[in-house]
């Protein structure tokens, strides 16, 4: 199969000839028709993901295949497998685990520390080449007619978003809930919160154009991410039970935490990084609670599929391209000439 391959790490993909895995037991092969390219391809691409003073380093065997957002078609499957048919359009969830110890067990293949690692287009080959091994056929989500693309950016941008909406939980439905950053997991949330939450959501970005969007998208109101700002907001609706942090960086920690109500949650989703001073006692005496989310769960990523089949959120601004543009492609995100997301076709 044709692939843009990563040779070593920071060179530029080189396009290969590869021999796609065969099928065994219990997986599949799926021909795929659109790969996501993603912020998280440029740290991977690079080697390591920046953790302020350390970098974490990426694993991987060379040549490997990025692409961690597929869509595609069934190709093949092995013994054991149940559908869905040849031919069928599937999603492919890319955050597989072992499927064998307790944490796969319990759901959250994603945070399987098991060797060697699973998830496709990070330390198996992904979506940029024209098939991809499944390991686990269930892996497979079937999209309908569901606008081309989407499934692709549900897998990653889509599933951070709706799964760090779901670890709010069910608060009392009049207290509101505040989201940070509305960049595109940010704006994916805000669609899909009316969703999955009755609360009222207030947005907050310091660019105009995002409150805008947010808005339009059925924030009770958006506001710049200040004191003053949340001050007037918050006479209105109270003060937050839930803040979900599409940034992750100080300032937005330190604005965000300070509009929690006592007993509130604040999720950290964003990567931007950075470090923050925070006074102990303030987690028992207010108290509030600090957790991380990253990417879902397999059963999020068919509840979330389910949801967007249903038309709960516009599909974002998508430019396709050719797989062997890949390189042109990264180097269009680098520079931040993308809008919205780059879909490569094989
Ligand atoms: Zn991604
Ligand atoms: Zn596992």
């Amino acid at each position: 199969m044709k692939a843009q391959a990563m040779t070593a790490f920071g060179a530029p993909l080189t396009p290969m000839d590869l021999t796609p895995q065969k099928p065994g037991a219990g997986e599949a092969l799926v021909r795929v028709t659109r790969a996501g390219l993603c912020h998280s391809d440029l740290h991977i691409h690079d080697g390591y993901f920046d953790f302020g003073d350390v970098r974490q380093p990426v694993a991987m065997n060379m040549p490997a295949v990025l692409g961690h957002e597929i869509e595609g078609e069934v190709a093949e499957f092995g013994e054991g497998v149940d559908g869905p048919a040849v031919g069928t359009r599937v999603a492919v969830y890319p955050w597989l685990g072992c499927n064998a110890c307790d944490t796969c067990r319990a759901g959250d293949q994603q945070l399987c520390i098991a060797l060697p690692r699973r998830s496709l287009g990070v330390a198996q080959w992904g979506g940029m080449a024209e098939y991809v091994h499944v390991p686990f056929a269930d892996a497979m989500i079937p999209l309908g007619d569901l606008t081309p693309g989407l499934g692709a950016l549900a897998m990653c941008s889509g599933l951070t978003a709706y799964s760090a909406l779901k670890k709010i939980g069910t608060p009392p439905p009049e207290q509101p809930i505040l989201l940070l950053g509305m960049g595109g997991v940010g704006l994916m949330a805000m669609a899909l919160a009316k969703s999955v939450l009755p609360n009222p959501i207030i947005a907050a970005d310091i660019d105009a154009t995002k409150r805008e969007a947010a808005l339009r998208y059925g924030a009770v109101e958006a506001i710049e991410p200040n004191a003053d700002a949340w001050q007037s907001a918050m006479s209105r609706h109270g003060p937050a039970i839930a803040a979900i942090d599409f940034v992750g960086a100080p300032a937005t920690f330190g604005f965000g935490t300070a509009a929690l109500r006592r007993g509130g949650k604040y999720i950290i989703v964003g990567l931007f990084g950075g470090k923050v001073a925070l006074p102990l006692a303030s987690l028992p005496l207010k108290p509030f609670s600090i957790t991380g989310s990253y990417v879902g769960r397999l059963d999020e990523a068919r509840e979330l599929i389910t949801l967007l089949r249903a038309g709960a959120a516009p599909a974002p601004p998508m430019q396709e391209r050719p797989l062997e543009e890949a390189n042109s492609a990264i180097d269009d995100l680098r520079a931040g000439k993308v809008l919205g997301r780059v879909l490569l076709r094989p």
